[in-house]
């Protein structure tokens, strides 16, 4: 079962068949996996896709794959939570968190595109797969690797943090750190790709491994009733998953599972690593590469591959994208720590820090619904905020230890409470 009728190029149009290819030899245009929708519309509904598991598969007729799904049996279907507290906070009556620091099994957007191309890569008779990466992609890679029984090389920057660096190679891969930042690292990829022939999750492999990203957006449609949002604020690093959930959004309507409807896309990017938003800003099409300078490392990426189709998706829905500094990142974490009880790394306080300033400024109306994208854990980087957080009180193992602390930390409302007791 397959409605993948080939790819094409996203430039010249030209058509390509499905096989582990990326760019246009015509005009080195990126290559697009291309559907049958027709097809696809008659055998599609939403009873059909609510029946099944609650993992990403549930799509399995606008994802890329010939057969069966070889990966990411649990990948997907994180929680779309109503965030009430968060919303009183910024202002805004209907507001919601797409919660993809819970996904299964390495907590990151990335389980999402990675399901698919281990899928695609064991269906294409691959032994090893690989990747460039930032950190999640290479947790995400090395696990479903390991669950697949194939080898793994994942590539990343040097100086990541130690939830990075442990979180891939607990699960047995080689790993790579090379000296430089992640444009480096990318580099170098495409011609090891080249030179070794394995799967590079986002070089050969990047048309598949693309479209596993859409599944963001299938489920926050699906989650709503079938309705798209207003207004969805998400990172860009690569620029991979925005342009995705425009295309997600497209073909709900399309394929009839959506009626209609418009949403606003945003783009989130960190002060210190923004050349998408200071593009946007600009109003030009063209993207200055940066050199990172952000504690948001997993976003990190000053010469984004897909750039430039972040600007058209936001542009087409009318919405726009901003950047904010570290120290609004940090707050941003606390703040949804302390709303909502979600722990999100830099990249989720970038999204959360962006819809709030854009929420300000009055680009995101307070009245309409607004969904902030959470793609990634921040038990993964402690560090960021290790200095920022109130340190334990240590005492000694007496009642009157925590009395004289308790009565330290909270007088007078303390003595009441103790007087009460005894
Ligand atoms: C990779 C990543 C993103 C977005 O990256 P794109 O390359 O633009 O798809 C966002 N958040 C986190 C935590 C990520 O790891
Ligand atoms: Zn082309």
């Amino acid at each position: 079962m397959t409605f993948v009728t080939g790819l094409q190029c996203r430039e010249c149009g030209q058509d390509y068949p499905k096989e582990p290819l990326h760019v246009c030899e015509t005009c080195f245009g990126p290559l697009e996996v291309v559907y049958d929708y027709d097809r696809i519309k008659k055998t599609i509904s939403r009873e059909k896709i609510e029946a099944r598991a609650k993992n990403l598969w549930r799509y399995r007729e606008l994802l890329p794959i010939d057969g069966e799904p070889q990966a990411g049996f649990h990948s997907g279907f994180t929680p779309l939570i109503r965030a009430d507290r968060l919303g009183e906070v910024l202002g805004v009556k209907e507001l919601y968190l797409k919660d993809d620091s819970v996904n299964h099994p390495t907590f990151s957007y990335k389980d999402r595109v990675v399901s698919v191309a281990i899928s695609k890569a064991i269906e294409f008779g691959f032994d090893t797969v690989s990747c460039a990466s930032t950190g999640n992609l290479a947790n995400s890679v090395a696990a479903h690797a390991a669950k697949a029984g194939l080898n793994c090389y994942v590539f990343i920057p040097d100086g990541l943090e130690q939830g990075k660096i442990i979180g891939s190679a607990i699960y047995g891969p080689r790993t790579v750190a090379i000296k430089g930042n992640y444009d480096d690292v990318n580099r170098l990829c495409s011609e090891i790709a080249d030179k070794y022939g394995w799967a590079f999750v986002n070089v050969n492999l990047r048309p598949y491994y693309a479209e596993g990203a859409k599944t963001h957006g299938f489920e926050i449609a699906e989650q709503l009733g079938w309705k798209l949002p207003r207004h969805v604020v998400v990172a860009s690093a690569g620029g991979t998953i925005l342009p995705k959930l425009a295309k997600a959004f497209k073909e709900l309507k399309l394929v009839g599972l959506v009626d209609d409807g418009d949403c606003k896309i945003y783009t989130a990017q960190a002060a210190g690593c923004a050349p998408i938003v200071q593009a946007l800003k600009k109003g030009t099409d063209l993207i200055s590469p940066v050199k990172p300078n952000t504690i948001a490392s997993s976003i990190a990426i000053g010469n984004p591959a897909d750039g430039y189709y972040v600007l058209q998706a936001v542009k087409d829905s009318g919405g726009w994208g901003e950047g904010v500094t570290d120290e609004e990142i940090l707050d941003a974490i606390k703040l949804l720590a302390r709303t909502e009880g979600i722990f999100t790394e830099p990249a989720g306080g970038t999204e959360v820090a962006a819809a709030k300033k854009l929420i300000q400024q009055g680009r995101i109306p307070r009245d309409e619904s607004i969904v902030i994208s959470i793609t990634g854990n921040g038990y993964k980087t402690l560090e960021a905020v290790a200095r920022s957080v109130e340190k334990p009180f240590t005492i000694r193992a007496t009642l009157e230890s925590f009395d004289d602390l308790y009565h330290q930390l909270c007088q007078p409302a303390a003595e009441k409470a103790i007087a009460g007791e005894t």
